[in-house]
């Protein structure tokens, strides 16, 4: 037995969740996320029960020289770079949920998805800042930013946080809050898993007892009229409206519904905070374009969770992002010279979502992910089940990368699902501050988030503080 492994094996009677390894049956399956081309080898997953088992884990990689990454349900874990000396405390098991109609906030477990939360707040008039997929894990989405349907008025989730149950690097429970350590809580807000283990989050809700919301459906063949008319209204549209304008190949299975099963479509999706007259003349320019399928309705917040079909099972993709300064006709041609009728292009998902608004102020007190510079987001997957998918997949995303090189100016980092470095997502202040926060909550390294944030050293530390 090596010394990790008899050192395991204690933890093991430490902790009341499990203690899994490569020497047990359903490692596999452990360790397996929703990207199933993820392929983590780590020392070890402690599948936490409680915070108690959290403390315990982060205390034994500390002591036994092991790193350690937090985790919820692995929808980014293609981000990290090799993990074999890490401990991943996992923390799906922390599933509490309470919602305080009263103060307009709701208090999660770190292992606790959108799905579990949003249709009860939607219950109550309440709408959260999800995003597209309901599977996705609060915890990862808002410690990396969390853009979604309602945040060109209400901002990214990160920013709706107000404060976290984290074990640090002294494998202790911390509350962090605006009061308390408030340079950790800037720094989580953006930063990533790099400062420690949350265990709970708690954020602001908003009242919302419906809003216009829909797709507006159309063939393919129509992608440059829509995404043309799209960017062209985008500008002038109010931050209480968000469209997105995504391009679909779904797959011929009978999990998709008639008539959007096997088909390619551009889907033009907004979602209002207004009446539907209000909503409607807003998306009158797209819908005047003559949809095949027009889902628009009242609705209550709970149908945003879905809305964009994401696909709800775990699958092998690779995929690729982009910030973008604007998109011009130029920009969409060459989008549609690889994805567009005739490309033969592989990637099910292209999608298009605009920026601006209450994404592009940072407002007081926001935390190190305080904004999401450009106009547009792109973000494409291919789905890449053998080596020959993976090779034509890739080539298709790199011909995407480089048709919207001239208007790119950044990247979205929970949308960067390969290891990149993580000094790009920042301006150059906040990256310092990262790291000087780093160096003083974690000078070892301990924590490793899925995209780093490496300590800063003697000056870059002094620089950060003068900076601050
Ligand atoms: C289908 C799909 C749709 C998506 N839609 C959106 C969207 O609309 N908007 C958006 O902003 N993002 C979206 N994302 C990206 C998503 O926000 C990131 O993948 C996010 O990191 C996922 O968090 P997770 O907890 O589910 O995943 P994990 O892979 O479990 O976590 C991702 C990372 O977050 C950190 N982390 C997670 N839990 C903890 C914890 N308890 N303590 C410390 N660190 C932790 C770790 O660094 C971890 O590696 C989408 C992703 C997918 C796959």
């Amino acid at each position: 037995m090596s010394a990790t492994t008899s050192s395991l094996a204690e933890l093991a009677t430490r902790v009341s969740g499990r203690v899994v390894t490569a020497a047990d049956a359903d490692w596999d399956a452990v360790r397996s996320g929703y990207n199933l081309a993820a392929d983590l080898e780590p020392a070890a997953i402690v599948l936490a029960v409680d915070t108690d088992d959290v403390v315990a884990a982060v205390a034994h990689a500390r002591d036994h020289g092991l790193h350690v990454a937090g985790q919820a349900t692995g929808h980014n874990a293609a981000a990290h770079a090799g993990v074999s000396d890490t401990l991943v405390v996992d923390v799906r098991e922390l599933r509490s949920i309470a919602i305080d109609v009263d103060t307009g906030r709701a208090r999660v477990g770190a292992g606790v998805r959108w799905r579990d939360v949003v249709p009860q707040l939607s219950d109550l008039g309440l709408a959260a800042l999800h995003g597209s997929s309901p599977d996705v894990g609060i915890a990862g989405y808002s410690l990396g930013g969390g853009m979604g349907w309602l945040a060109r008025k209400h901002g990214l989730q990160a920013n709706s946080v107000v404060a976290f149950d984290v074990v640090t690097a002294d494998a202790r429970l911390h509350r962090v809050d605006a009061h308390h350590q408030p340079d950790l809580f800037w720094a989580l807000r953006g930063g990533n898993g790099n400062f420690g283990v949350v265990t709970a989050i708690e954020f602001t809700v908003y009242p919302v007892k419906e809003l216009y919301a829909g797709g507006l459906f159309f063939p393919l063949e129509r992608a440059e009229e829509v995404l043309t008319t799209w960017t062209s209204i985008a500008p002038d549209l109010p931050e209480e409206l968000m469209t997105w304008t995504t391009v679909y190949q779904f797959p011929d299975v009978p999990e998709v519904p008639e008539p959007l099963r096997g088909g390619a479509f551009t889907v033009f999706h907004a979602a209002f905070l207004g009446s539907e007259e209000e909503g409607a003349a807003l998306v009158a320019p797209v819908r005047e374009l003559g949809a095949a399928l027009d889902t628009f309705a009242m609705v209550a917040p709970v149908a945003l969770a879905d809305m964009a079909m994401d696909p709800p099972d775990p699958l092998p993709y690779r995929s690729t992002t982009a910030l973008l300064d604007d998109l011009p006709a130029d920009g969409i041609g060459r989008v549609l010279e690889v994805v567009g009728e005739g490309a033969g292009s592989p990637l099910p998902l292209v999608q298009i979502r605009h920026l601006g608004g209450a994404l592009s102020r940072t407002e007081p007190g926001a935390g190190a992910r305080a904004t999401m510079p450009g106009q547009f987001c792109l973000f494409a997957l291919g789905v890449v089940p053998d080596y020959e998918s993976a090779v034509e997949v890739a080539s298709y995303l790199q011909r995407l990368d480089v048709a919207v090189e001239p208007w790119r100016i950044g990247q979205y980092p929970n949308f960067v699902e390969h290891p990149a470095d993580a000094s790009t997502f920042f301006d150059a202040a906040t990256w310092e501050r990262l790291r000087s926060a780093k160096a003083q909550h974690d000078p070892a390294g301990l924590f490793r988030g899925n995209h780093r944030i490496e300590p800063a050293t003697g000056d870059r530390v002094a620089r950060a503080a003068e900076a601050v």
